[in-house]
């Protein structure tokens, strides 16, 4: 690579929600940046996931921006979760009245970057071939960006159209009239597939593992609820920024078996009610006790199976293999119900494996189906895959690949040791995604904001994360993790979902506020676990 004329104190890759706050917020510190987004617009997530269905699992008036006042005040969101389009446009607006599209340089995609040690620079390369350099090389790729396409036999000799849930065309797809098939029970796969059933003529749907899913319990907000929110919302924000989650509900404070059989049953009528991923969240060891979460999932599958009725169609949806919460819940609107549909039926690849596709159509191992159109609801390459995406070498010409080679390793899911100047956001080992996404990009941007300015006040270089600090750090990951169920699923946390992936751990179970006061006591401690040069 060659030293480039654009330089600039900080590079940020990409514009979701994570990316765009990191470009606002750190040039109101007076920094110079450029953003650089592969797709043609911000919005991150919600500019890729346009799949019929597609909405939030936390509520819109919490999943959203909290450092502007003005911001909260002025947008009015119409539903209690938000669908897709309705997000995008929020962040549009976002990017409008923040000024932030002159920041951002759209279909950019970047492909290299290099620690060039004599500058003292990061040397950043785009797709097209164009470079830059910036001191400080921010990554907001995205922790579920990178589509994860199953290799099925036969892909290729398929006739019909077919569509990934993460890379929707920005065109209206019609399914009418057509024979579709989904691939894929997660979050993704529960939101569609009502949606898709309603219009197509016949939906096949291939199972390989069942999940839990709680209705959303979706709503219209209407403008009494919507002004309630907006008169308080500096005490929401207060209790989601104290909460686990980043959420501001709180229910009950005591564990499954602490309470007697009535108030058990109450309490789960209740989050059921509430809807969604909350569920977990009814009681204070769900996702840490085997028994409490016994009651838990005995609970969710009595549902499951009085919508369904027919017991060989219910047991098939039932989940099984895995403790309720320790893959991500999903939300729904209607899921259950659209089976009872006389134009969907479920395939449990469990029963019947999938053989391959053909030219008009599906097989497994019993029986073709012909299909139209195929759609991919199959994951991601999470947590890792859009970091190690970019080739990134460090500045004794180390890969961040090699380095991660044995599974991902950071100090605070922020940095890397060996890598000075590079931060990760919602990176592996911090409470990324399992908490409200939003508020944990805010609060690592803002603190990232004051470690830039920390270096600044004190005419320092580069930050680095220091290789003992790490090691502690990733033990302390770890170890939280191994007193929870999140151990025992084979879920995509757990890198299970991809193969030859390293099965490691990565998110922080901690909880999004026990890490934002560890993050500030860092940092109160002339940050701790970081060195400094310059
Ligand atoms: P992203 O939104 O993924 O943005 C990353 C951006 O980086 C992308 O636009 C990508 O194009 C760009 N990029 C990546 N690599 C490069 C590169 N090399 N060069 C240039 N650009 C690059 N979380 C919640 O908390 N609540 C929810 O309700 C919720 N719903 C979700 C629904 C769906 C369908 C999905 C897939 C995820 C959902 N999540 C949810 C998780 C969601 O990913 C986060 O909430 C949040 O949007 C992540 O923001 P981000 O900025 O970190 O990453
Ligand atoms: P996912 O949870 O990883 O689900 C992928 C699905 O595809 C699983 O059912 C998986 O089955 C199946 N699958 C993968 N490869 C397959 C193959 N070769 N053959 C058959 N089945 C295959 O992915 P996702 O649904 O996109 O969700 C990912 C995450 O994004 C969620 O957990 C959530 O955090 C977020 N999200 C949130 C929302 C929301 O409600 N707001 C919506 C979408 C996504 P197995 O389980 O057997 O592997």
């Amino acid at each position: 690579m060659q030293d480039s004329a654009d330089s600039h104190d900080v590079v940020v890759v990409g514009a979701g929600f994570a990316g765009l706050y990191a470009v606002q917020h750190v040039r109101s510190l007076g920094f110079s940046v450029q953003g650089f987004e592969a797709g043609s617009d911000v919005g991150g997530t919600w500019y890729w996931n346009r799949y019929p269905g597609a909405r939030c699992d936390v509520e819109s008036v919490d999943y959203s921006y909290s450092f502007s006042e003005e911001l909260q005040q002025e947008f009015e969101w119409t539903e209690r979760f938000a669908g897709q389009p309705e997000i995008l446009r929020y962040m549009q607006h976002v990017a409008t009245r923040f000024d932030l599209y002159r920041s951002i340089q759209f279909d950019a995609r970047v492909v290299k970057a290099r620690y060039d040690e004599q500058g003292r620079r990061w040397q950043v390369e785009l797709e097209s071939g164009a470079m830059c350099s910036a001191r400080f090389l921010v990554l907001a790729t995205g922790p579920l960006s990178v589509p994860l396409v199953p290799e099925v036999a036969g892909m290729s000799t398929f006739e019909g159209s077919v569509y990934q849930t993460s890379q929707w065309p920005k065109t209206e797809v019609d399914f009418t009239g057509q024979r579709v098939a989904v691939i894929g029970t997660g979050s993704s796969g529960i939101q569609s597939i009502p949606v898709i059933a309603e219009q197509c003529d016949q939906l096949y749907v291939f199972q390989r593992t069942a999940n839990f899913s709680i209705p959303a319990q979706n709503s219209a907000l209407t403008r009494e609820a919507l002004d309630q929110i907006k008169a308080n919302y500096p005490e929401r924000r207060r209790l989601a920024r104290e909460d686990r989650i980043g959420t501001p509900y709180r229910y009950r404070p005591y564990g499954v078996m602490e309470v007697d059989e009535q108030e058990r049953a109450r309490a789960f009528e209740e989050a059921w009610q509430r809807g969604g991923t909350h569920f977990t969240k009814s009681f204070t060891d769900i996702v840490r006790n085997e028994d409490s979460n016994k009651y838990a999932v005995d609970f969710v599958h009595r549902k499951i199976k009085a919508i369904i009725g027919d017991p060989e169609l219910a047991d098939a949806l039932l989940p099984k293999d895995h403790p309720l919460g320790s893959k991500r819940i999903c939300a729904d609107t209607n899921y259950y119900q659209t089976y009872l549909r006389d134009n969907v039926t479920l395939i449990d690849l469990q029963r019947t494996p999938l053989v391959q596709l053909y030219d008009t159509g599906i097989r497994t191992t019993t029986t073709d189906y012909p299909i139209d159109s195929l759609v991919l609801a199959t994951g991601f390459d999470a947590l890792t895959g859009s970091f190690l995406a970019i080739n990134i070498t460090g500045p004794r010409h180390q890969t961040l690949r090699d380095t991660w080679r044995g599974g991902p390793r950071t100090y605070l899911g922020l940095a890397v040791a060996g890598y000075p100047n590079l931060f990760l956001l919602s990176g592996p080992g911090s409470p990324s995604v399992l908490a409200n996404m939003v508020a944990t990009a805010e609060q690592q941007v803002d603190w990232l904001g004051n470690l830039l300015t920390h270096l600044r006040q004190h005419h320092l270089t580069t930050a680095e994360a220091d290789p003992t600090a790490q090691d502690q750090w990733v033990e302390h990951v770890n170890e939280l993790a191994s007193h929870t169920l999140f151990m025992k699923a084979d879920s995509w946390y757990l890198g299970a979902n991809v193969p030859g992936k390293p099965r490691v751990f990565m998110p922080y179970v901690g909880g999004l506020h026990a890490y934002r006061t560890l993050c500030d006591d860092i940092a109160a401690s002339d940050y701790r676990g970081f060195s400094f040069t310059g």
